[in-house]
């Protein structure tokens, strides 16, 4: 894996360092915009003859689980600007993107802050409720939701997700570049499971599968309470699984990266928000009619917020202050 992607990422003999020296400052040696115009799938024809078949297949493994787009539509640059943010060595990577995390999960940190405004008093909310249209007047913010509810305030602060925003009606319109911005949307279409295994021995495994599976990169994180495997999974938008939709697939998935006995596979959705919103298909795999899927799914139309890796074409800036996700 290392030895892939310190040839993927060296494009100045010295793994991106002079192209990236600084990631908080991405245009900071501004020939760093030019590999913006190469997808993961030029990048890696331009090294194949370097790459033997075991590089090729964990390279792209490990980038598409990076970008969960497809070779073709993911951009090289986003790849080096993360592999930058990670010290630019796969080891950072792992340290920073996947070993560390909340004693509780992600959703724990939200509720707290949820709870906390709660306790204040003075948190009044609606859930389910899409917005369709929002009107920003001189003084005063006036919001529409699809089943007709009204909501009004001195200001508005929106967080709809990059790949749903241009389902919102906005008066005074958004910005071209904002339209344009979100009618090119993000490429990250990823499908994420939690696999209970009845293997201890798995504990410190890590397996990636390219190009044949839906899952392509898999790494034990823990042992759960009754001493059974944690295994999380990743797809990407190649070769596309969803989970929620066909639990005997994924099992199938997940069997084809290591030889499992699994006791329990989870789906998580984006957005963990709150604690009665959480999205999640579990599945007793002992007994497939218990199924139970609860919240918007991957698919449903409220949910696309991700991290937003992009195509090509779409992160060099025009002047610093036209930067078309500014
Ligand atoms: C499968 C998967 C696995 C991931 N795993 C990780 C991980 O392990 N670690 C990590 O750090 N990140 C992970 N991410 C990324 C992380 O979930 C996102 O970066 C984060 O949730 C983005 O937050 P957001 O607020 O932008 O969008 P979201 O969390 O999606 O929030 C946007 C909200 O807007 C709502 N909404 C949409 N349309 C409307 C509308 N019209 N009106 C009102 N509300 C609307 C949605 O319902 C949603 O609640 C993962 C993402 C995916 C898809």
């Amino acid at each position: 894996m290392e030895s892939a992607l310190l040839k993927f990422v060296n494009i100045d003999g010295d793994h991106g360092k002079k192209i990236m020296p600084q990631p908080h400052d991405e245009f900071h040696n501004p020939q760093a915009a030019t590999f913006d115009s190469l997808s993961f799938a030029d990048r890696v024809k331009q090294i194949e003859h370097d790459l033997s078949p075991d590089e090729r297949t964990t390279l792209l493994s490990f980038v598409l689980l990076c970008s969960c787009g497809t070779p073709e539509n993911s951009s090289f640059y986003e790849f080096l600007h993360w592999w930058a943010l990670c010290n630019h060595s796969y080891q950072y990577c792992i340290e920073y993107l996947i070993k560390y995390k909340f004693r509780g999960g992600q959703s724990s940190f939200a509720i707290k802050f949820f709870e906390e405004a709660c306790s204040t008093g003075n948190l009044s909310y609606a859930f389910s409720s899409p917005v369709a249209s929002v009107s920003n007047e001189a003084n005063s913010v006036h919001i529409t939701t699809r089943d007709g509810q009204t909501f009004s305030g001195a200001r508005m602060i929106s967080t709809i997700p990059l790949n749903v925003l241009n389902t919102v009606a906005f008066s005074p319109p958004l910005t071209n570049e904002k339209r344009a911005a979100a009618d090119i949307g993000h490429v990250n279409k990823c499908a994420k499971v939690h696999a209970e295994v009845r293997n201890p021995e798995l504990r410190s495994w890590t397996g990636v599968t390219y190009p044949n599976n839906k899952l392509l990169y898999s790494i034990a994180d823990g042992t759960t309470p009754a001493g059974n495997t944690h295994l999380v999974a990743f797809g990407a938008d190649y070769n596309h699984l969803t989970p929620e939709k066909d639990i005997e697939e994924t099992k199938k998935a997940v069997q084809a990266m290591v030889d499992v006995d699994i006791h329990r596979l989870v789906n998580l959705t984006p957005n963990p928000a709150l604690s009665h919103m959480i999205k999640e298909t579990t599945t007793d795999v002992n007994n497939p009619n218990r199924s139970s899927t609860t919240g918007p799914t991957m698919n449903s139309p409220k949910v696309h917020g991700s991290y937003h890796p992009f195509p090509p074409e779409q992160a060099k800036p025009k002047s610093p202050s036209h930067h078309p996700f500014n």
